[in-house]
């Protein structure tokens, strides 16, 4: 439990075969991605928290935040980032036939990124897409389009923590039983977003790449330094 988020103790083998089982069960499960901005805002805001908290399954998402939970003597495997498993379970979709429908990221780019798993994964079942700048009054049909696709895995890229509650707000009218909330993905998928070299993602600095390259995200950056604190704080107090 890493200042509120219940943080899983697997790796991406052992979230995979989690998924399997929350396929095979069948009921609605929400799986959350938690990155050092998540943490931070589940820390500040209690409605998040306990949303996140709700989820079935929570994993590390970025080095940086498994770096401090083994601060924090917290037996964090390995990162599982959103990106990693997207790409993951569509192989495993793929092999195993499960449907998968993407919704997310401006027009066009949910079908840009279905392109590219399929191309990767020609197995894979895409049973539909839509963007993820629909209005309130659109938003019933949305969800009454996924319902009526079923997916057994559904992607959602609006954004934290939007993603996150626009799953539980839903989750029982769609009725799929893996939904997972993977921010910008659907744009680094469609080749939108470009993700940081290898040997940065290896140093931990993926946050650096992305900042370079959207100034915007300079806000919320400030959760790097914040929970570098908080993490540095709660070690010495635990002493
Ligand atoms: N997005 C969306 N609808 C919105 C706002 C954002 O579909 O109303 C998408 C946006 O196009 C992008 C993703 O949500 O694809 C957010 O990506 P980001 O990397 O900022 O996610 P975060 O790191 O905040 O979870």
């Amino acid at each position: 439990d890493m200042f509120g988020v219940p943080l899983a103790r697997i790796d991406m083998d052992a979230a995979l075969a989690r998924v399997d089982q929350f396929v095979e069960e069948r009921s609605p499960h929400m799986v959350v991605t938690s990155d050092t901005p998540s943490i931070v805002r589940a820390h500040d805001d209690s409605e998040y928290q306990e949303l996140v908290r709700g989820a079935d399954m929570v994993t590390a998402d970025g080095r940086g935040v498994v770096w401090m939970a083994r601060v924090l003597g917290l037996p964090v495997a390995e990162r599982v980032s959103g990106v990693d498993l997207v790409a993951r379970i569509c192989e495993r979709a793929a092999d195993k036939g499960y449907a998968v429908f993407l919704l997310g990221a401006l027009p066009g780019v949910a079908e840009e990124a279905a392109r590219s798993l399929v191309s990767r994964c020609p197995e894979l079942r895409v049973v539909g897409t839509h963007h993820g700048y629909f209005t309130a009054e659109e938003e019933p049909e949305v969800v009454r389009r996924i319902a009526e696709a079923k997916p057994d895995v559904l992607f959602v890229g609006l954004g934290a923590p939007r993603q996150e509650k626009w799953i539980r707000r839903h989750m029982e009218a769609l009725q799929v039983p893996v939904a997972i909330g993977v921010g910008g993905t659907l744009d680094v998928l469609a080749g939108r977003a470009k993700r940081a070299p290898e040997w940065m993602q290896r140093a931990g600095l993926e946050w650096l790449y992305r900042l370079l390259r959207e100034p915007s995200r300079l806000p919320r950056m400030w959760a790097l330094p914040r929970l570098m604190w908080m993490t540095l704080w709660e070690a010495l107090r635990k002493r």
